[in-house]
């Protein structure tokens, strides 16, 4: 069985520990190292950290020093990023030009020629996209991204509806968790009993990353798809899991809400065969019951992994109208990269 060591950028962070908590077990990948600013460099892991999971801190993890995010520090196979936008664009050109493959939740890369952005389910073969970089002359550093956390809920309930119809427009509304703001966050007294109708720069990637997710692969470049999106991000007083509202219009019109359905629950998932340690039995489940799905009560299916359609019905103004929730730092960011991870080492692309 492989066994990787990891590193964890931003290790500190909402992320960083989502990375940490989800990987305390994993049967390939063992956390050797972490990485955060200069508050936090010198520090077990333990002082660094403000721990907010509710499950125990790993105790082997706890006693390891943090370090600055510099590759000549990491002794490692590879590194998860959770690192604060606002720098990882050097950093993680650094550890991919020393030859250490970067699977980042980041943005700073997700629009970049050579680097795939990935959501394991949906565009698994973007993949090759990997052998166009040219950070390391040796080919063996790399970025991998994935989305945002709302794209990804979002590209996987479209998909089927993609494959089967074609999309011609987007309109979405994303109601999204106190926790997808990191730590500490959104002040109390903004978020309790309230609603935020807006939160910086989160449309502007919403109506770009899933043009690119279900963008065609043709002769080394992405394609994009070309439909438009209209995005209304707000912030809502839950803690984990955005729930999306989303109306579309398709190309080819389906006959009816029956075969909707059908085609939903037909999509075949492209990786299943591979059964990848962090891949869910079913990725996309849709709910007949119009209460489903909700933050509280289902984000955390298979482990954070699924996502949850739900309210599915015939717009009276485009063609489908539907909800789509994602747990947004297991399936929206941690767990999208460690599923990404477990594809690339399925693909050949990790050396241990
Ligand atoms: P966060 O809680 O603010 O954590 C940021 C991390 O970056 C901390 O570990 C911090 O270390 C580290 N950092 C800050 N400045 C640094 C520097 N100069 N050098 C090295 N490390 C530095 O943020 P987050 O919510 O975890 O988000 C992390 C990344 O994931 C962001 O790019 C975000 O956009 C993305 N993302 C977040 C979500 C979500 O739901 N939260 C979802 C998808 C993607 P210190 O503790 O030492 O300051």
């Amino acid at each position: 069985m492989a066994e990787y060591r990891i590193g964890v950028l931003g290790a500190t962070g909402a992320v960083g520990q989502k990375f940490i908590h989800l990987l305390r077990n994993h049967p390939w990948f063992r956390v050797t190292a972490l990485g955060a600013s200069e508050r936090s460099a010198g520090k077990t892991y333990r002082k660094a950290t403000n721990w907010v999971e509710s499950t125990e801190m790993p105790e082997d993890i706890a006693n390891i020093t943090v370090s600055t995010c510099d590759p000549s520090k990491m002794d490692v196979d590879f590194v998860f990023s959770g690192m604060d936008s606002g720098v990882a664009t050097e950093i993680e050109r650094a550890y991919a030009e020393a030859g250490i493959p970067v699977i980042s939740n980041a943005r700073n890369y997700r629009q970049h020629e050579t680097v795939p952005l990935m959501v394991a389910e949906v565009n698994p073969d973007h993949a090759e996209l990997i052998g166009c970089q040219q950070f390391d002359p040796e080919g063996d550093g790399f970025i991998v991204t994935n989305p945002n956390c709302v794209c990804i809920p979002l590209v996987m309930a479209l998909k089927p509806l993609y494959d089967a119809y074609g999309v011609e427009e987007v309109i979405v509304t994303s109601m999204q968790a106190v926790s997808g703001a990191g730590y500490p966050g959104v002040p109390s007294l903004d978020i309790l009993g309230n609603i935020l109708p807006y939160i910086s720069g989160e449309e502007d990637k919403i109506g770009v990353e899933p043009l690119k997710l279900l963008g065609q692969l043709n002769g080394g470049k992405v394609e994009f798809a070309t439909f438009p999106i209209q995005a209304t991000a707000v912030r809502v007083p839950v803690i984990d899991g955005h729930l999306l509202s989303v109306t579309a219009r398709l190309a080819k019109k389906p006959k009816d809400l029956d075969e909707l359905k059908q085609v939903v629950r037909s999509w075949k998932n492209p990786i299943a065969d591979l059964n990848l340690p962090s891949s869910p039995a079913q990725p996309l489940r849709l709910y007949d019951d119009f209460r489903y799905p909700q933050p509280r009560h289902q984000s955390l299916a298979e482990n954070g992994m699924q996502v949850g359609m739900g309210r599915l019905r015939m717009s009276n103004v485009l063609d489908v109208a539907f909800t789509a929730l994602g747990h947004n730092t297991i399936r929206g960011a941690a767990g999208c990269s460690i599923l990404n991870a477990e594809l690339l080492h399925a693909k050949g692309y990790l050396k241990s």
